[in-house]
């Protein structure tokens, strides 16, 4: 049996049945991650003593007949979510030995699980991007096609599900971060509504828009990595007072034809969509059609302000990320500039070598766009559109329970083929951004091949706070496929 092919929910079968350890299942990970991570670099940081301690911890919490979930199940963690003791870079070198004296919440709650936490992935510096070729550190590479981006900036954790490094991870979304990078990489990846996940402890790049969530081998895994990470957290006030249902439990009861009933929009503005790659278009048809054959009712719908999403996007979220990273000034954490005659210098200094140049670019967006007399012809005005955005899907919630769209244009590009081009970058987020702005939930799941061989998702989006229909369709889609090559080879 090939233990680092299993799912988080096969896995725990297998432990609570007693036939295989979480020492023999992290050290099958361990060990793919040495022989195979030189040339992916799906990590920053590898805890293999951590990983051990804590699979040997499991074991005999197992034996005892004490186990949850998650106990003994390797989970890898993007490098944003502040891990006790354990390194937390932002993929920054500003952050290159900050180590968090405490955990983020979903870290917390992991550990409390006894889940192993096998390692640290890579990401776009503090998330901005959408390839991880930003990172300080090194660039991640697709699974499938090493020439290829995995996507971003989550592109360490989906690489890591992708390329069965653990059984699955967590990533953060801020304008598409889990769901884009999920797709490049042939695995599911959700992004909760925003305030279903407690933030504290992510560390953040735009607060209005981060979310935490899952990147899993399929949706039951989503589904079982929900139902621990959601919920009320007094720590973040943004964080929602709502039930967390059991979404596991949800799925069971989905039967072959049970998605009857269910009407899904495509938005008439998103196939208007200047430079969607052909294969994209292929394989969303494709996805329309299983959906249909489930019982799916697919209706045309609008999102009038579609067209400035981007514009808005990428005004308010580097607004937010230059009052956040103003933090970072080498005082108070991380990298310090010594060669400094006063603070000034110190801190233009440490700021200028720590921080990357998007990084870079971004608060320099950001802090023009918020300074006096540009702050009402920028964000004020970038709010109001975000506002009209929202309006947007209210209405479209009236007319279905899911929004379908591809995930993004193209299948992922090559290395080094829009590093110089940040704006045909920002521009390839059109189908992800929306859900952040708008605060509702999407996934991303698998929807086939293009002609060079690389993984497609199709996104689902729904009303706030109905992660559930997303599963559910997510579930019967994933089902009604049935992809047969699901991961691929490494060599
Ligand atoms: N690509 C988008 C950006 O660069 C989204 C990133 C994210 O979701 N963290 O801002």
């Amino acid at each position: 049996m090939d233990l680092h092919a299993l799912t988080m929910a096969n896995a725990h079968k297998l432990l609570a049945r007693g036939k295989i350890s979480s020492v023999e299942l992290t050290s099958a990970f361990l060990d793919r991650i040495e022989g195979h991570d030189d040339r992916i670099e799906a990590f920053i940081t590898v805890d293999k003593p951590g990983a051990l301690a804590q699979a040997a911890k499991a074991d005999e919490l197992i034996a005892k007949g004490l186990q949850s979930p998650f106990t003994g199940i390797p989970i890898a963690l993007k490098d944003l979510l502040c891990t006790q003791g354990v390194k937390t870079t932002c993929a920054s070198k500003i952050l290159d030995n900050f180590i968090p004296q405490y955990d983020a919440t979903v870290v917390a709650k992991l550990k409390a699980e006894q889940a192993v936490l096998i390692g640290k992935t890579n990401l776009d510096e503090f998330a901005m991007g959408s390839s991880t070729e930003n990172s300080a550190f090194k660039v991640t590479r697709n699974p499938w096609n090493l020439d290829h981006v995995p996507g971003g900036s989550s592109g360490g954790s989906a690489a890591a599900v992708a390329a069965q490094f653990c059984c699955g991870a967590l990533g953060t979304d801020t304008g598409g971060s889990i769901r884009q990078p999920a797709s490049h990489c042939g695995v599911v990846g959700l992004k909760p509504t925003y305030g279903r996940v407690s933030r504290f402890g992510l560390v953040s790049y735009a607060s209005s828009l981060d979310q935490i969530g899952p990147i899993t081998r399929d949706v039951a895994d989503a589904a079982m990595m929900m139902n621990l990470i959601c919920g009320n957290d007094p720590k973040d006030s943004t964080s929602a007072r709502m039930d967390v249902p059991n979404f596991t439990l949800a799925l069971q009861q989905v039967e072959s034809k049970s998605l009857r009933g269910m009407k899904a929009g495509i938005p008439k503005e998103y196939l208007d969509v200047e430079g969607i790659d052909p294969d994209v278009l292929v394989l969303f048809d494709r996805a329309k059609k299983v959906l249909e054959g489930l019982g799916v009712e697919i209706v045309e719908i609008s999102l009038p302000h579609t067209e400035y999403v981007v514009a808005a996007y990428y005004i308010i979220a580097p607004c937010e990320a230059s009052s956040n990273l103003a933090r970072f000034d080498g005082v108070r954490y991380g990298f310090r500039e010594h060669a400094s005659q006063d603070i000034i210098e110190m801190y233009k200094k440490t700021k200028s070598k720590g921080f990357g140049p998007e990084v870079q670019r971004r608060i320099i967006i950001g802090t023009y766009a918020l300074s006096a007399g540009y702050y009402d012809a920028y964000y004020g005005r970038a709010s109001q559109v975000r506002t009209l955005i929202m309006e947007d899907f209210t209405k479209a919630f009236d007319q279905c329970d899911l929004i379908l769209s591809p995930v993004a244009p193209t299948p992922a590009f090559k290395i080094g083929e829009n590093t110089g081009d940040p704006l045909t970058m920002y521009l390839s987020d059109i189908f992800t951004l929306s859900a952040n702005m708008a605060g509702v939930p999407g996934i991303s799941v698998p929807a086939g091949f293009s002609s060079l061989g690389l993984p497609v998702g199709i996104q689902m989006m729904a009303k706030r706070f109905d992660e559930m229909s997303l599963l559910r369709a997510g579930f019967g889609f994933e089902r009604a496929l049935d992809l047969k090559t699901r991961f691929p080879v490494l060599s």
